[in-house]
């Protein structure tokens, strides 16, 4: 009997609760526990929902919900029971718990493999001691049922017909998803015919999808131990988060040790077991997440997992379309569904269905690839994808490529971006000029010329090199060359505590340090998040590339490049420094091992690639349009004023901003930093990019040219033990550059930091340790490269 059976009053004592793990943990947690007593309270009009009580408070769970909780009526138990008060009976009497103890060990199994993947043969092997077989007619296709005993349970085992996959496409398919959808049995074993494990997963990670209680049977273990093959599947399964029972289902060898898994995984007792996603890509993610929003919204059961069925209807799947359509007649969420596919359909050139396959495919080659060794030498690939991987992912040449890759993006982000940068510079010094000359001089010229051109003109003429740079990541991710990326860093990611998985978001802090950190949600646990998180403001963003291209252009013209790449692999490095420390203090917990996806390559559209660039580009306008204009005309006012006559010089330091930048002069000058570079730090907090802009406007003094890496080339000390001498030596405009790298990240990323770890100290650590790191290896830096200058 069920939950929802019981009627206004009755009382009962629950045995067991069925559906999918994630269901099954929220209901565990309103303390629908196995052994507990609940009372039927009422129910509303349409008997949906029902409140209960339990443990002395009253819940309301839906009609669905209910049905998946089964209870034994207390009046059928022990007389003495029954004229008890409910309150009483938390102390179950002796019989009772025997009772319960019996309901409990009956576990329903069912079997779910491809054809010929030996389901039939641990069947009958199982069921040897059958008690009973029976044979059901489905809609056009059979099952079998058979019940047998193995220690103290009782297994109701039902053997379903064998498929590929679990999209309705053929009535075998259909039937066991509804099957394993309406019957919810306790746990599904999955058998899986070892020696073709990549066709055979692939119903696995519809199985990890639909969050179903899974053991695997790896049948044919005899065939994969004649081949010699090294299959780490216990590791895989820790990845998988689902138990591997190794099984010879034509002697039988292993199937008792099945059944004592399903037993474990059943009680709730494999301690592998988790719920894993298997990541569908950046868009497919963000149409399954907004249909999953519309869908819960909606009388959709909790006891189904919301997740699956986004993907289902992505997959533009029919069976899945009508069971939305039951309880959304209107037809709201399919006219989303059909909006998205579009929007993914069109920016990724390929159709859903592919799209979906490919990367379950990708999951299972990423995993794979972790835990399965061929002794043979497989012969002549004719996987297109297969063969490149050969070579980018190759355990000698994976790793110099990436590095060359990587300097080859960063040299043509430079050096490419020059061209398009020296005619933005020439359009905004003559901009400056004509407007020097056409508006009268006065405060209204100032602040258009100054702050305004001086500060935005500063930053806008690098848009072409964060193109570029922009255009470089979009490609990686587009083409499936990151996820390689993600899984030769592997093992030196387990180094120092982290998952080649976590390099992903580092890499896209090249770009920007907000989408990275929220991408840090592809990472599973919370660990993984945070130390991710931590570090990857020492990836060099966008929004520091003009500060280097600035600096290292006017100081290192010939080296520009390379100090530019060297800048951004000592952020890597003192990420890794910093992951080491962290991991040996803070972090000290092990991470749980994950698959990481190898989708198919392929050649991305240019639709999604200007997309990408497009976005990413008006961001960047928008950004020019707002903060930094902003900042800039304050930055230019708090110049301006108090106003006094003299120089433009002395008007700068006797300024409000030359105050301030005097006061913090002595904490930077043991770095080698002037007091104007001070002022522009402190605001580059807003936004790094902030950092030129500022200096645009503070070197406004500087009148020997219009160009603003000109200026910092020929900029000396006025006064002080340094006079005369040019501000950017080299040891200086490197600590210069070190400081920006490292230092605290600016505050969108601080707020991203927030919002993902869900408090405030970890933004604060972050600003902390940042800021004093940056100022320890700036005053090393400089204090040696001044001996040698
Ligand atoms: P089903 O289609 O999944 O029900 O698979 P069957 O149980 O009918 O098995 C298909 C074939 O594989 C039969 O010929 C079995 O004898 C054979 N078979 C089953 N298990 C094993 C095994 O572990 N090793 C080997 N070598 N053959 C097996
Ligand atoms: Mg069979």
């Amino acid at each position: 009997m069920t939950l929802d059976q019981l009627n206004i009053g009755d009382e009962g004592i629950i045995t067991k609760i069925r559906g999918r793990g994630s269901f099954r943990k929220r209901v565990m947690e309103m303390g629908f526990i196995k052994g507990k007593p609940v009372k039927m309270i009422k129910s509303a009009p349409l008997r949906d929902p029902i409140e209960y009580q339990i443990l002395n408070y009253n819940v309301s769970l839906r009609l669905a919900e209910a049905a998946l909780i089964e209870v034994l009526p207390v009046n059928q138990l022990a007389p003495e029971i029954k004229q008890k008060r409910f309150e009483d009976q938390l102390q179950i009497t002796e019989s009772i718990r025997k009772i319960v103890l019996e309901k409990g060990r009956e576990i329903e199994v069912a079997l779910v493999g491809n054809p010929n993947s030996g389901k039939t043969s641990i069947f009958n092997i199982a069921s040897h001691s059958r008690e009973h077989v029976g044979n059901y007619a489905g809609v056009t296709v059979d099952s079998k049922k058979a019940i047998f005993r193995q220690h103290n349970y009782k297994f109701s085992l039902t053997d379903l017909p064998g498929t590929y996959s679990l999209t309705a496409f053929s009535p075998e398919e259909l039937y066991v998803r509804q099957y394993l959808m309406k019957e919810n049995p306790d746990v599904v074993l999955n058998v899986v015919d070892a020696s073709n494990l990549e066709r055979n997963l692939y119903l696995t990670t519809q199985l990890i999808d639909m969050d179903m209680k899974v053991v695997i049977a790896l049948n044919m273990y005899d065939d994969l131990s004649k081949k010699g093959d090294h299959f780490d599947f216990e590791h895989l399964g820790k990845m998988l988060g689902i138990p591997f029972v190794p099984t010879i289902g034509r002697d039988g060898d292993g199937i008792e040790d099945l059944f004592d898994t399903v037993i474990a995984q059943c009680e709730g007792k494999e301690p592998i077991t988790r719920h894993i996603h298997i990541q569908y890509g950046k868009e497919i993610e963000r149409s399954i997440l907004r249909l999953q929003d519309r869908i819960l919204t909606t009388k959709f059961s909790h006891s189904l997992s919301s997740r699956f069925f986004a993907i289902k209807l992505i997959e533009k799947d029919e069976d899945a379309r009508n069971y939305i359509n039951s309880f959304d007649p209107k037809g709201d969420i399919l006219e989303l569904v059909d909006k998205e596919i579009i929007r993914i359909e069109n920016l990724l050139g390929d159709n859903t269905e592919t799209l979906i396959t490919d990367a379950r495919f990708g999951f299972i080659s990423g995993a794979l690839k972790e835990t399965y060794k061929q002794v043979e030498k497989p012969v002549e690939e004719t996987n297109q994808t297969h063969k490149i991987d050969r070579i980018l992912t190759n355990k000698w040449l994976g790793f110099p490529i990436f590095l060359f890759f990587l300097w080859i993006m960063f040299q043509t982000t430079f050096s490419l971006g020059q061209y398009p940068v020296a005619l933005i510079e020439a359009g905004v010094s003559w901009l400056a000029e004509s407007l020097n000359t056409l508006i009268p001089d006065g405060i209204f010229q100032d602040l258009l010329v100054d702050g305004i051109i001086g500060g935005v003109g500063g930053v806008i003429v690098f848009m072409p090199n964060i193109l570029i740079l922009f255009l470089f990541i979009s490609f990686m991710e587009d083409t499936g060359y990151m996820a390689r990326v993600a899984f030769i860093m592997d093992k030196l990611m387990h180094l120092i505590g982290l998952h080649g998985k976590s390099f992903i978001p580092m890499i896209m802090g090249f770009g920007c340090s907000v989408p990275a950190i929220m991408a840090t949600r592809t990472l599973e646990n919370r660990r993984d998040r945070l130390l991710t998180m931590l570090i990857i403001p020492l990836m060099s963003c966008s929004a520091k590339l003009p500060v280097y291209i600035l600096i290292a252009g006017a100081v290192f013209p010939a080296q520009a490049g390379n100090v530019i790449f060297g800048l951004y692999m000592f952020g890597i490095l003192l990420s890794v420094l910093v992951a080491l420390a962290l991991k040996n203090t803070l972090f000290r917990k092990q991470d749980s091992p994950f698959v990481m996806e190898l989708p198919p390559y392929r050649v991305p559209t240019g639709r999604a690639v200007f997309k990408h660039m497009w976005f990413k580009g008006q961001l960047y306008l928008r950004k020019m349009g707002g903060i930094i204009l902003i900042a800039s005309i304050l930055i230019w006012a708090l110049g301006y004023f108090p106003r006094t006559d003299g120089t433009k010089s002395e008007q700068l330091e006797n300024s409000f901003i030359g105050i301030i930048g005097q006061a913090v002069e002595p904490v930077i000058k043991p770095l080698g930093f002037d007091w104007k570079m001070g002022i522009a730090l402190i605001t580059g907090t807003v936004a790094k990019e902030i950092v030129v802009s500022t200096l645009g406007v503070l070197y406004q003094d500087n009148e020997e040219t219009d160009v603003l890496a000109e200026k910092i080339q020929t900029v000396t000390y006025s006064d002080g033990p340094r006079i005369g001498q040019k501000i950017y030596s080299s040891p200086a405009a490197l600590a210069f550059l070190l400081f920006v790298l490292i230092y605290i990240p600016c505050v969108a990323a601080l707020a991203a930091i927030k919002k993902e770890s869900g408090s405030w100290k970890w933004a604060i650590i972050m600003g902390l340790y940042t800021t004093s790191l940056a100022w320890i290896v700036s005053f090393t830096v400089f204090q040696i490269g001044s001996l040698f200058a």
